[in-house]
């Protein structure tokens, strides 16, 4: 039988009609830490993983910092010429009003002029339709002003204010002039005042044209200070713009110049054959990180390579003891020590008796085993300071540090018995036995040289095999100093 989870993940009452499931707390939670995470992801990781990334996140930054001071240019010149040209055009208006204002005096007086004195019977005619053309102009610059709350435009409501006081004074005063006959004392006095409410006019207008000037000036000023403002904010995004680079240029290269300055010291000891450095480096994500691994695991490699090869130049593959290279550089550093420490040194050159019957009766594959045993036959009965060598083909020799000629013989008659003592399991049915011829050479004087060395081993290993062989003979003394029948502590 199926059992059904869709009831209970669905959450229905009783009656089958569906329950809103309340969302468990730690659910919100977790939503927004993915959330978190995925903007880390998509953001700050690759940031870290990717040289490629940082760059192009500088190069971003630095965009965005140039077209955030181009903004700024902009929207500050904009505040700049916005406040010029309000200036300039309040002038403007303000002073076409104050002309239109004043030009309207000058005709009042005109024609009042014209009527005392010259007597023109049409001059209140044409001062009445001047008159209803200002105060249309009034009336209509009222209206415009009331509309205008603004305190730049202060100037007109300053000129009006001067302007509709005086022109109703003016108008009075025009009118009582056209009451009289022309050329009447009356008619004169009339005229004086007319001119007298005009020139008051013209005092307050010449106020207002000053105190206009300077309110010029102080939206001059203003306007500076916002210049000066959008500088300091200018400067200061270039300065936080600059900042920010730099910061970002500072970590960026150095997490750039680091590893390739660790890169650079490492390929410098690697070309020195230093194979133990590895690069260390703190961020082993991004590409200079990969590369350093990589670094790391090819010179471990080289290591390995480096000192198998070393060793391979030194050391026999058949016996893995050291070969005639090997040999030859350590005779000639214990030459060296023996002269500097004046301590003894003897060399033994020990030869497989009659070893081609080996190869020729048992096989090469024997043979080879056979050598193998006598190695490890050698090595095993010398002692840790001595040298052991494969001198070549079924030949070997043994170096003895601080070994006396006495010592030396005891040594070679020692490795004689046991060789002969030996049953050599080569890997076939029976066990062989073989049998070696020694030559001992040991320090005769502080001069002798390497070549000296081997050349009186030589000699003596002769004299042994010519003696008949499984036998030990001293360069020294020239003669053979154990027969076949004697034992090794008997010398
Ligand atoms: P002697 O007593 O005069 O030294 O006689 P011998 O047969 O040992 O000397 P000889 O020089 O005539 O022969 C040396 C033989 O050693 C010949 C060669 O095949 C053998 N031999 C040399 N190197 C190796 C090797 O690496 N493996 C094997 N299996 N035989 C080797
Ligand atoms: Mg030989
Ligand atoms: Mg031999």
């Amino acid at each position: 039988m199926k059992h059904s989870f869709s009831n209970e993940l669905s959450g229905s009452g009783s009656d089958g009609a569906p329950r809103p499931k309340a969302p468990h707390p730690s659910t919100g939670r977790r939503k927004l830490a993915n959330r978190f995470r995925r903007l880390w992801l998509a953001t700050v990781a690759p940031f870290h993983k990717s040289i490629h990334v940082r760059f192009r996140y500088v190069f971003a930054i630095a965009v965005m910092g140039l077209v955030l001071m181009a903004a700024i240019a902009f929207i500050s010149s904009r505040t700049l010429l916005t406040t010029y040209e309000n200036s300039v055009q309040e002038m403007r208006v303000e002073m076409m009003s104050m002309e239109r204002f004043q030009g309207s005096l000058r005709d009042a007086n005109r024609l009042a002029f014209l009527h005392a004195i010259d007597g023109d019977q049409s001059a209140p005619e044409r001062f009445e339709e001047i008159s209803e053309a200002v105060d249309g102009q009034i009336e209509h610059a009222t209206k415009a002003e009331a509309g205008r709350a603004s305190d730049h435009h202060i100037h007109s409501n300053i000129a009006l204010s001067i302007f509709a006081p005086t022109w109703e004074n003016t108008k009075a005063a025009a009118r009582s002039v056209f009451q009289h006959t022309p050329g009447t004392p009356e008619a004169i006095e009339a005229l004086r005042r007319v001119q007298a409410v005009t020139d008051s006019a013209n005092d307050a207008f010449s106020e207002f044209h000053h105190s206009s000037l300077q309110d010029v000036y102080r939206h001059l000023e203003a306007a500076q200070r916002v210049g000066v403002n959008a500088l300091f904010a200018m400067f200061g995004g270039i300065v936080a713009g600059g900042a920010l680079l730099i910061v970002l240029g500072v970590f960026v290269g150095r997490s750039v110049l680091h590893p390739i300055a660790e890169l650079h010291r490492a390929a410098g000891k690697l070309g020195k054959k230093d194979f133990s450095h590895r690069v260390m480096l703190r961020n082993t994500s991004d590409e200079l990180g990969q590369l350093g691994k990589a670094f790391n695991l090819a010179a471990t490699a080289l290591q390995r390579l480096y000192r198998e090869l070393e060793r391979r130049s030194t050391h026999d593959n058949l016996t893995d003891i050291l070969n005639r290279a090997g040999f030859d550089e350590r005779l000639a550093a214990e030459c060296e020590n023996t002269k500097r420490t004046g301590r003894g040194l003897a060399l033994l050159l020990v030869d497989i008796d009659f070893f081609k019957r080996v190869n020729d009766i048992h096989g090469h594959q024997a043979g080879d085993e056979a050598l193998q045993v006598v190695a490890q036959l050698l090595e095993e009965a010398t002692r840790p300071g001595d040298i052991v060598a494969r001198y070549g083909g079924e030949e070997f020799a043994i170096i003895l540090p601080d070994t006396d000629e006495a010592s030396a013989m005891a040594m070679a008659e020692r490795l004689r018995f046991n060789i002969e003592a030996a049953n050599i399991d080569c890997g076939i049915d029976e066990d062989i036995g073989v049998t070696v011829s020694i030559g001992c050479a040991s320090q005769l004087s502080d001069m002798m040289t390497p070549e000296d060395f081997i050349r009186y081993a030589d000699v003596a290993l002769y004299a042994a095999k010519d003696a008949g062989r499984n036998r030990v003979v001293s360069a020294q003394r020239g003669q053979l100093t154990h027969g076949l029948d004697q034992q090794p502590d008997a010398a």
